[in-house]
């Protein structure tokens, strides 16, 4: 690609694409090849302003607007969506590095969010009860905030938007969309067919940028809430930020996800089930596991497979479908990858399997940012390599002598994100769904995000905040109620 051709990503703002005001950008490379595939701008606050005010001057009319033909639109987005799927999946691995696998996954786990905000009638409805006194009835109305702002990750450009967007949008908020601006490319074609689907001028823009943009729609009085995804120290700070200025905030954060490896479990699945969690995506998800608790019982016979079959997964460029591993996002958090594997190494785990070497091949031949599969034995509480989140295809094995010491061990981490259990008794999947501090737990379910008409949210570090994201919690997260109680004379 010759460097004319690179192009600079735009704002959608009003109802038009535009230019950020801001003179300062970052390259977008592709992280399989590290080829430029675009700049993102870091837009102003002025941009930011800008992207509100429409949102603003859109929003009585939306608001008025009926819920059902609020609604109405969403059907005709689904479809493009659903028509153009493909396209979605290539341009998430093209920018994400994910498998072209696993971002057709994505698109469907988005799509589906879509399909529950169609049902934002029946959502949006709420308790009445007559004759709660003589003549007096009492019901819950609910109405949308006003301006949302959403603040997405890197990971799921696709998936996490539209956790957001459609939702809010149906609910009759208008919304401020900045996706991450290390991929920015896919909300383009978000942003395009959701208009082609017929929403009307301003209700949704898009601002590109870092944490310029976020801290001015922390501050910017015109917004009511905020919704964001990404690593515990932002959602801390986006969440006090918000807080302060008076905004509603759900914050979902970062997380160490831990599976707990039972001798009763069925020993294949068990194995193909945590590569998948651990590996997929090249670790990073939210919800990877990145430690196992393994029972003494059958922790020999289980890393012998799971070592084994770990060996075999080829590393590089998602687009081809050998590869199971691909690239990490970029150099910098490669190096960073790399440098948990040496603090692992100083601190006395066993590394069992370096991803460090089939990184550097697949580097070297593609020319991205690669690790490969990376597994430590011997891992305990006390090491960072069990403590931080690394957010990569590196795994911390732990041997526990029982299920007790397992949930006491995962309930220690800062995070509680998911926790999932591998078993075949009942009795011992109760206990863990019972005991174990986890927002999302999975009993045999390797990542056990929940379908969209439930809420998605952590504990602990992984979430700040009340109400999750999508379901029940979406829509009340996304509306105000007020509770009238009447009498007529
Ligand atoms: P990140 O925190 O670096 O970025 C998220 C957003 O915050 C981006 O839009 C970014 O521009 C902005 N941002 C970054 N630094 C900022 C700062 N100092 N001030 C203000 N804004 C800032 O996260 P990421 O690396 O893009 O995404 C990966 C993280 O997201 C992981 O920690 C992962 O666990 C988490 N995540 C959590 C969930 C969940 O459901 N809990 C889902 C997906 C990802």
């Amino acid at each position: 690609m010759i460097e004319t051709e690179v192009k600079v990503v735009k704002n959608y703002i009003g109802n038009q694409w535009v230019d950020s005001k801001g003179t300062a950008k970052e390259v977008v490379p592709n992280p399989a090849t590290g080829e430029t595939l675009a700049y993102v701008p870091l837009s102003t606050a002025d941009d930011v302003d800008k992207a509100v005010k429409a949102a603003y001057d859109a929003f009585p009319k939306w608001a008025e607007t009926p819920v059902p033909v609020r609604t109405r639109p969403l059907f005709k987005y689904l479809q493009l969506l659903e028509s153009e799927k493909e396209e979605l999946a290539q341009i998430i691995t093209l920018e994400n590095g994910k498998t072209l696998t696993d971002a057709r996954g994505e698109v469907q786990r988005g799509i589906e969010v879509v399909e529950l905000a169609t049902s934002t009638p029946s959502m949006m409805m709420d308790d009445a009860l007559p004759n709660i006194a003589t003549g007096i009835d009492g019901s819950i109305w609910r109405y949308p905030l006003g301006v949302v702002g959403g603040i997405t990750p890197f990971n799921f450009p696709m998936m996490v938007p539209l956790w957001m967007f459609p939702l809010a949008i149906a609910c009759g908020n208008t919304f401020v969309l900045k996706t991450s601006e290390r991929t920015p490319l896919l909300a383009e074609k978000l942003v395009d067919l959701f208009y082609e689907a017929g929403f009307p001028k301003g209700v949704l823009n898009l601002v590109h940028g870092g944490k310029d943009v976020v801290n001015r729609m922390l501050e910017h009085p015109d917004i009511e809430a905020i919704s964001f995804v990404g690593s515990e120290p932002v959602a801390r700070h986006v969440y006090q930020t918000g807080t302060a200025h008076g905004k509603r905030v759900q914050a979902l954060a970062g997380a160490k996800n831990h599976s707990v490896v039972m001798p009763d479990c069925h020993l294949e699945k068990t194995v193909q089930g945590i590569i998948g969690s651990a590996f997929g995506s090249s670790g990073e998800r939210c919800m990877a596991t990145s430690v196992v608790a393994v029972i003494d019982d059958i922790a020999d016979e289980f890393i012998e497979t799971f070592v084994a079959e770990t060996k075999k997964l080829n590393v590089g460029d998602g687009r081809y479908e050998a590869n199971f591993v691909g690239p990490l996002i970029r150099d910098s958090h490669k190096q960073r990858v790399v440098s948990y594997i040496e603090k692992g190494i100083e601190e006395g785990a066993e590394l069992l399997v370096d991803g460090r070497e089939k990184g550097e091949i697949a580097s070297k031949e593609a020319g991205g940012y690669y690790v490969g599969a990376t597994i430590f034995d011997h891992v305990n509480p006390n090491m960072r390599i069990w403590q931080d989140e690394i957010f990569a295809p590196v795994l911390s094995i732990v041997r526990v002598k029982n299920l007790d010491e397992a949930i006491a061990l995962t309930n220690k981490s800062k995070f509680a994100n998911g926790a999932v259990i591998y078993t075949s008794n009942g009795k011992h999947a109760q206990t863990f769904r019972d005991k174990i501090d986890a927002g999302m737990v999975g009993i045999n379910v390797n990542v056990p995000a929940p379908m969209a008409f439930f809420a998605f949210a952590g504990n602990k570090a992984s979430f700040y905040g009340d109400l999750g994201t999508n379901g029940k919690d979406g829509v009340q997260f996304f509306t105000r109620k007020k509770v009238v109680t009447e009498r007529w004379f």
